[in-house]
């Protein structure tokens, strides 16, 4: 029988818990395939090898390290789901800002830790990933389709249209019209928009969607009320590494005044 694992880097589980979430949808995938490694969710596990592996989580130590190169060793497709495992998390915000000794010593009052821990990074920035499901957490009818697709030989596709595409085809009225700042015209759709529907913008967990155009989002958001410093703190609470691509001209940063 096929076997397919789902294995937990440094996150919250919150990706795992979702896959679990997936309620009817894994009764029958387990109709086909043998989940031989999910040490969140079963006692007996075999780290042997995989048609499919899952990777939540970023890279966070060096245990992640040995257990995500072992991992692509055995698999033979390699899917990152979720944003820590996409694009570095959450997490990895504080890689830019100060060194992880200034961060221990403002946070514990200490410079240890007992495990030891690197700077967090995308899965694809050790390995090699063969798909990303992002979301924070990931959506899961996207997992089921990326399973049903590569099991069935089938190239899963996401198309990276903006969030703002989800809105229109829900009808949702948009909030920035309302004056509530939303990331949805600079990230990667495939939630269903959720939190716009909601009436929360969208807060970018899905990363970015193709030709994000960072510079004119920013000055949406200083309509909304943000600083430009924050509107930027703000486009970078999932990215991770894709935060790389925000870059803003003088004349964005100098407008600050009319924030
Ligand atoms: S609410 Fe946000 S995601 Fe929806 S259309 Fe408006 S800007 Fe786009
Ligand atoms: S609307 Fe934005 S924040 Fe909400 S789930 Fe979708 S991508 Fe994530």
């Amino acid at each position: 029988m096929v076997k397919i694992g789902i294995m937990g880097l440094t996150g919250c589980s919150g990706c795992q818990c979702e896959i679990l979430n997936c309620e009817e949808a894994i009764y029958r995938l387990i109709e086909k395939v043998e989940i031989s490694y999910f040490p969140l969710a079963q006692d007996n596990n075999s780290f042997g090898e995989f048609e499919i592996l899952f990777v939540e989580g970023s890279v966070t130590t060096e245990e992640d390290e040995r257990k995500v190169k072992e991992g692509r060793e055995r698999a033979k497709f390699l899917v990152a789901v979720g944003s820590c495992a996409c694009y570095g998390g959450v997490q990895s915000q504080r890689n830019d800002e100060a060194s992880l000794e200034e961060m221990l010593l403002a946070v514990y009052g200490r410079k240890e830790l007992p495990v030891k821990v690197q700077k967090p990074r995308a899965v694809s920035e050790v390995v090699k990933v063969d798909y990303e499901l992002p979301g924070c957490p990931l959506d899961k009818r996207q997992f089921v389709y990326a399973v049903a697709s590569i099991l069935n030989g089938v190239k899963p596709f996401f198309p990276k249209i903006p969030v703002c595409h989800e809105c229109k085809l829900s009808e949702t009225e948009c909030l920035t019209l309302k004056g509530i700042p939303c990331q949805g015209p600079v990230t990667f759709a495939g939630c269903g928009a959720p939190c716009t529907a909601s009436g929360v913008g969208c807060q970018g967990c899905r990363g970015n969607c193709d030709f994000p155009n960072f510079e004119e989002m920013v000055e949406i958001l200083k309509k909304n009320g943000l600083s430009t410093g924050d509107a930027v703190k703000f486009l970078k609470v999932f990215r991770g590494y894709q935060s790389k691509e925000i870059k803003l001209s003088e004349g964005v940063v100098e407008n600050e005044k009319g924030a």
